[in-house]
């Protein structure tokens, strides 16, 4: 599935000269709903247990998002951290599941010429003033990126993250242990409208760019039209590079985040097994992806809800390649809906499966 061209800019530029250069980056994300749905992963306890289990399945997955036009290959250390370890008891495997999750990557990385990321996420343990968990989380930062660095990371993700001091502590763990690597740091946005600690988004973004981060933005909970206001106000108080991965899923002023959604007949919460009924519509990613050129997000991508399709439409519409768009849709052959000769096959098929007259 080797791409020669993409091969060969891969291998000229990192994540810092493309930005430099005004590129826009391309980063597809989402693996752990991914392999929730096709039963690989526990709704719960969202550990990526198939990093161990089934890694060929992780590594095809990578491809597929390569194939749909990824920049970068995020390697699946999401919740691979020693705190959620430990609720399921695997806590002695961390480092294993590390070091599995950034070689799958760096291999499908090197075959592809894109970049592997390195990838920290919210630890569930951190809180503001309580000094024995934050020694917990900076411990837990610091492991993982000292692996992300050892197994050849060319960068390192800290995401969904709701606190600004957390997200900070992240960004040190990249700054003292990951000699030199550039730091991505997105903020996951809850249903406030704010950070957890009730900062803005902008100022909270800003303040991480003057502490050293290469990219800063938002990722994850909020969906690709709630997110575009919130990337304005972050455009606008930032001087550098900025991030937006929306979930793909199309949320809204009665259910901010994806976690908010409730189903209309029973009333229950969809997260995060019922979500199917609340996904985009291309025309949504269709808009995030211009409202991204319009604003000037360099780090776009898409997380929870992600799939292929998504993907590959968002690239097209930035005006980027990727291997899949040779198999983008042309319905001009298509026998109901294309421009082939009109037959009275053609016109009894119509007929019957669009309700037209011929
Ligand atoms: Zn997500």
């Amino acid at each position: 599935m080797v791409d020669s061209q993409k091969a060969e800019k891969g291998k000229s530029k990192g994540l810092l000269q493309r930005l430099n250069d005004g590129d826009i980056f391309l980063a597809a994300e989402g693996y752990l709903f991914q392999f929730i749905q096709r039963g690989y992963i526990k709704s719960g306890s969202m550990v990526p247990e198939v990093v161990i289990e089934h890694p060929h399945l992780v590594q095809n997955m990578h491809e597929e998002f390569v194939h749909a036009g990824s920049d970068v290959v995020l390697a699946f250390t999401y919740y691979g951290h020693r705190q959620k370890l430990n609720v399921t008891g695997h806590e002695d495997e961390v480092e294993k599941y590390n070091r599995n999750s950034l070689r799958i990557a760096r291999k499908v990385a090197d075959a592809t010429g894109t970049l592997m990321a390195g990838d920290l996420s919210n630890t569930t343990i951190f809180e503001p003033n309580n000094a024995e968990a934050i020694e917990k989380v900076k411990a837990m930062f610091k492991e993982q990126v000292i692996w992300a660095r050892e197994e050849g990371a060319d960068y390192i993700v800290a995401e969904t993250i709701p606190t600004y001091e957390e997200c900070a502590l992240a960004l040190e763990a990249v700054k003292e242990y990951g000699q030199g690597l550039p730091a991505v740091v997105t903020l996951g946005p809850t249903s406030k409208s704010t950070t957890l600690e009730g900062m803005p988004f902008g100022e909270a973004c800003r303040k991480l760019e003057e502490k050293g981060a290469a990219v800063v933005g938002l990722n994850c909970s909020l969906g690709p039209r709630m997110m575009v206001p919130f990337i304005k106000e972050i455009r606008q108080a930032c001087k550098g590079p900025i991030a937006a991965l929306p979930v793909g899923y199309t949320t809204t002023r009665q259910f901010p985040t994806f976690q908010t959604f409730k189903d209309k007949t029973t009333g229950k919460y969809c997260f995060p097994n019922d979500l199917a009924q609340f996904q985009c519509s291309l025309n949504e990613i269709e808009y995030f992806a211009q409202s991204c050129k319009d604003i000037g997000v360099q780090y776009v991508g898409l997380c929870c809800g992600n799939n292929a399709e998504f993907f590959r439409h968002l690239v097209e519409t930035l005006g980027k390649s990727a291997p899949a768009l040779r198999y983008k849709t042309d319905m001009s052959n298509h026998f109901l809906f294309g421009n082939l000769p009109m037959s009275s096959y053609n016109e009894m098929h119509r007929k019957a499966f669009l309700n037209v007259d011929v």
